[in-house]
């Protein structure tokens, strides 16, 4: 199938073409003939099968087909995401794709400024694209419109509901104008999302594309089996040896992000960390650093890297697994996407076999282990329990690593995440204080 059958006009064509895409994603094909309709949809797809592509470019269309008659500009389509990052990726493919087209989009979020935000929302803004905290300020202060919002799309709303967001989406949701197109983009169907879906979609079309535990056949997925302590020493090793350029490193907690960063840098391979004790400034640095090859390594944790969108990302390492299972699959995620074929390499001590039989059961596959000559577990260290507790735990890389009695991981631990005890909403970028 091609672009040219979906009813999308040349200025879109265009824009997509430049951008190299010929063949829509499954998500795209399924997606935009039912957006297009005027549809209120619930799709089930995450980040890496093109669905911002798959929202963007119907919402692009239908907004050039019914121009509303002279007068100032509104906000005509909001788009709220879980994340900082989300957002300011959503934002540029907006303006990608609409590079043809007359629309003016803005995005904003917590952590910087609200002065040049109301500038540019007082100047006019068709396409607003939202963390949901900073646009509740906005509407508290009076400088965003919303009485005009046509169509309203909550990307990756899981998340949301993941990240203590559920009052703040109702709060923004009753402000909307009733009449008007729904989209929920969701990796997950709990029954909090069902219950939002409910109360948000008419008669929803529904789409649903791969999940990524099905879809991951892309990437190779292997663990290497080693001491604890002896990890980041043999990531170095691994960096160096297969002369790995690009990689994309997960850590639990935000001490072992910067630990493993310094280290890195210290033997000599450029690194940065991002996690939600950064700046908004050097998140973004660090992003644009490692896309731009500036630095080879980006160290992260799970909430940071949730939403990354770096094309082609050939390698990602879990220096740390997990401890939700599912959070293995959004990281080996950030490979292998859209075809591209990828790596995951999992470096696993003692501590964490229980995590990683979490993951082949979420998986339904086991994953080939291996031992690198030189760093062989030392059979005579037994398991300790990784340090369970609210902020995480501090085991960092395990024995050696970070002090335990001092938690610093980024999110609650032991099980199902509790949407109101995430503590890192603080960190993140949407909280009360932060945003
Ligand atoms: P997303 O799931 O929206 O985060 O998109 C994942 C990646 O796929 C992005 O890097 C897009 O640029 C890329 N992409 C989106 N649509 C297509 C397409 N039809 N063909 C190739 N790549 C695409």
């Amino acid at each position: 199938m091609s672009f040219t059958k979906l009813n999308l006009s040349a200025p879109i064509l265009k824009a997509v073409a430049e951008e190299g895409y010929t063949t829509p994603t499954p998500v795209q094909a399924q997606a935009i003939p039912y957006i297009l309709e005027g549809r209120d949809m619930l799709a089930g797809a995450q980040t890496g099968t093109g669905k911002t592509a798959g929202f963007t470019l119907p919402m692009l269309e239908l907004l050039a087909r019914n121009k509303p008659a002279k007068g100032p500009r509104h906000v005509r389509v909001l788009i709220l995401t879980p994340t900082r990052e989300l957002a300011a990726q959503v934002g540029e493919s907006v303006k990608t794709y609409g590079k043809y087209l007359p629309f003016k989009s803005a995005v904003i979020f917590g952590g910087v400024g609200m002065q040049p935000q109301i500038t540019t929302l007082r100047n006019g803004v068709d396409i607003l694209v939202a963390t949901p905290g900073r646009l509740l300020d906005h509407v508290s202060q009076g400088t965003v419109d919303l009485r005009h919002v046509e169509m309203f799309v909550l990307d990756e709303a899981d998340r949301m509901l993941d990240m203590g967001f559920i009052r703040d989406i109702r709060r923004v949701i009753a402000i909307l104008p009733p009449k008007k197109q729904n989209l929920l983009f969701s990796a997950t169907y709990s029954d909090e999302i069902k219950k939002l879906c409910e109360s948000i979609l008419r008669n929803p079309a529904v789409v649903e594309v791969a999940r990524r535990n099905t879809s991951s056949e892309l990437v190779r997925q292997s663990v290497i089996l080693v001491d604890c302590k002896r990890k980041s020493a043999l990531l170095g090793k691994l960096i160096a040896d297969n002369k790995w350029e690009q990689v994309l490193v997960f850590t639990r907690t935000k001490h072992q992000a910067n630990k493993l960063s310094d280290y890195l840098g210290k033997i000599g391979i450029s690194a940065a960390a991002i996690h939600g004790n950064k700046s908004q400034n050097a998140r973004t640095k660090a992003l644009a650093d490692f896309k731009s090859g500036a630095v080879k390594i980006l160290v992260a944790t799970d909430i940071a890297a949730r939403g990354l969108d770096i094309d082609q990302l050939p390698h990602v390492v879990n220096l740390e697994l997990p401890n939700i299972a599912e959070d293995y699959v959004h990281r080996i995620g950030r490979t292998g996407r859209a075809g591209n074929a990828g790596e995951a390499v999992s470096l696993v001590c003692v501590d964490e076999y229980d995590y990683l039989k979490g993951i082949e059961k979420l998986i339904n596959r086991k994953l080939e282990r291996s031992i690198i000559e030189g760093f062989e577990p030392d059979p005579s260290i037994k398991a300790e329990p990784i340090q369970q507790g609210r902020g995480g735990r501090g085991g960092g890389g395990g024995r050696g690593n970070a002090p335990r009695s001092k938690p610093q991981g980024e999110k609650p631990q032991g099980g199902r995440r509790e949407p109101q005890k995430r503590e890192n909403r603080t960190h993140h970028g949407e909280s009360r204080r932060g945003r």
